[in-house]
């Protein structure tokens, strides 16, 4: 096993992500119409982002932060209300986005 392998697999799934970088031109990249998602009953994006752009607040509201965005693109796919416009996503612009260091 080389060493590198070795370091990485003795990292954790957060431990990694926070070895990431990101070099965000705009952070409109995602935009989110959260007055949909309050209709949203099971708000799946909340549990399939592994950086947690997606959250509720401490009054359950609903909100949504993409500086962590890992470009994986499961809130598209999961999101319940895609077809009225409830989130709209692109890669950012200009190459600039997430570089990974670990996988
Ligand atoms: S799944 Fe879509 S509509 Fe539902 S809360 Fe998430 S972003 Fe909003």
């Amino acid at each position: 096993m080389d060493e590198n392998r070795a370091k990485a697999e003795a990292l954790s799934v957060e431990d990694r992500t926070g070895l990431d970088s990101y070099d965000f031109g705009r952070n409109d990249f995602i935009v989110v119409d959260t007055s949909i998602c309050e209709s949203c009953s099971t708000k799946p994006c909340l549990y399939v982002c592994p950086a947690k752009v997606y959250k509720l607040d401490s009054e359950g509201k609903f909100i949504y932060n993409t500086e962590g965005c890992m470009e994986l693109g499961a809130c598209v796919i999961v999101c319940r209300h895609i077809g009225k416009g409830a989130i709209r996503w692109s890669y950012p612009e200009g190459g600039k986005g997430i570089a990974y260091h670990y996988g």
